[in-house]
């Protein structure tokens, strides 16, 4: 998209020069010959950059400058001063009347023109780290409500326990909001871990079957509760490069959601398989699925789609396992259908392969590549 620049000035000859440097400079040029037709403009699209002559008839460029820096929407657009006048008090009215920078005439176009790059290029990344601040405020916001919500819990419900007989309902409650308390707390301190440790982790070639059983193993039980059944559909032992915490953690939280989203009785597929140059990990569910326009924005982090607010859960859980993977330098690809369930596959990079049939294999490696 083009940048746009609104050029105030009457003298039509400095119009006609800056509109044909700009244009060349592929900028798209906006032109008012008053102040007041400059505040008309703005009110309905606010340009990236004001190049504004200060000797304007009627209302003055300082006077222009004033009522945009008083508006909402002109506090922060980038303002250079273009004037005749060029004493040391005219430039410092313009600047303390909220001007960026300040060209006297006559200009240099070249001096003109990079310090409009500059500035436009300021407002960018200015606007790149407000909307940052803005998203890691919302973070934060989400997860202090999420906190104080499991305390006030914990807090009025042992408080009721205390004074009253037969308790067991509030200590199940109870029991429910100091483990999500503490799931939410271990995900921040895993995630600020991995991300202050940028993405260099220690890699070694391991079996990725035995870690599948090993985490399966670990939700059997929840599952077993739910009526769940996990079912382990091939055993193929293969040989990957990667982290085994890391990738016990990826296995672990996309489990867990398996568990968690799907339908009381439902099932879980878990399929190792292995591809030209690695090795996939599926695990498919037959829970609520997740809608088309969703599945994308699930990696992010804190987000939660619709329809999971009674599913306890702080949006993190994902946004790990692609940070892990990706530092693996694997990749993580989710399908899912409303209604149907969803399928998230892991991708790794094998290093040698064991085809585990204990009679016809036994000791025959295989290298991938
Ligand atoms: P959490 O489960 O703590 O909310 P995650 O990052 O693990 O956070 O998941 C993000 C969101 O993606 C969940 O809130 C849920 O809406 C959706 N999701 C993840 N896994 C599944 C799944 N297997 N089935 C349906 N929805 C899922």
């Amino acid at each position: 998209m083009h940048e746009q620049v609104l050029i105030v000035e009457d003298e039509q000859d400095v119009v006609e020069l800056l509109r044909y440097n700009l244009e060349k400079e592929n900028y798209r040029v906006m032109v008012a010959l008053s102040g007041e037709e400059a505040l008309e403009i703005v009110q309905c699209q606010m340009p990236d950059v004001v190049l504004l002559d200060i000797m304007l008839p009627q209302l003055n460029g300082w006077e222009v400058c004033r009522i945009l820096r008083g508006g909402a929407k002109g506090k922060s657009v980038p303002i250079i001063m273009l004037t005749a006048l060029s004493s040391v008090e005219a430039r410092i009215q313009g600047l303390t009347l909220g001007a960026d920078d300040y060209v006297s005439k006559p200009f240099s176009i070249r001096e003109l023109m990079l310090k409009i790059r500059k500035l436009i290029d300021r407002q960018m990344t200015l606007k790149m780290i407000q909307a940052k601040a803005q998203e890691q405020d919302t973070s934060l916001k989400y997860l202090v409500h999420e906190l104080k919500n499991s305390m006030n819990v914990i807090g009025g419900f042992s408080a009721l326990g205390l004074r009253k007989q037969g308790t067991q309902d509030y200590l199940r409650t109870i029991n429910v909001a100091a483990a999500h308390a503490e799931s939410l707390l271990n995900d921040v301190s895993l995630l600020s871990r991995i991300e202050n440790q940028k993405g260099s982790l220690p890699m070694e070639s391991l079996d990725i079957s035995s870690i599948v059983e090993e985490v399966v193993d670990i939700f059997r039980d929840t599952a077993k509760s739910r009526q769940i059944e996990i079912v382990l559909k091939n055993k193929i032992s293969s040989l990957i490069t990667g982290n085994s915490t890391a990738i016990r953690q990826v296995l672990m939280n996309l489990l867990s959601n398996a568990v968690k989203y799907n339908r009381y009785g439902g099932r879980v597929w878990i399929t190792v398989e292995r591809m030209l140059d690695g090795v996939d990990i599926s695990i498919t569910d037959e829970g609520c699925g997740i809608l088309q326009d969703e599945t994308p924005k699930i990696f992010n982090k804190f987000y939660r789609a619709v329809g999971s607010e009674q599913i306890k859960g702080a949006g993190l859980g994902l946004y790990i396992v692609k940070l892990l993977i990706e530092a693996m330098g694997g990749k993580i690809s989710a399908v899912s259908g409303p209604g149907v369930g969803s399928t998230f596959t892991v991708s790794f990079q094998r290093l040698k392969t064991v085809l585990e049939d204990p009679d016809k294999n036994k000791d025959k490696v295989t290298h991938a590549s």
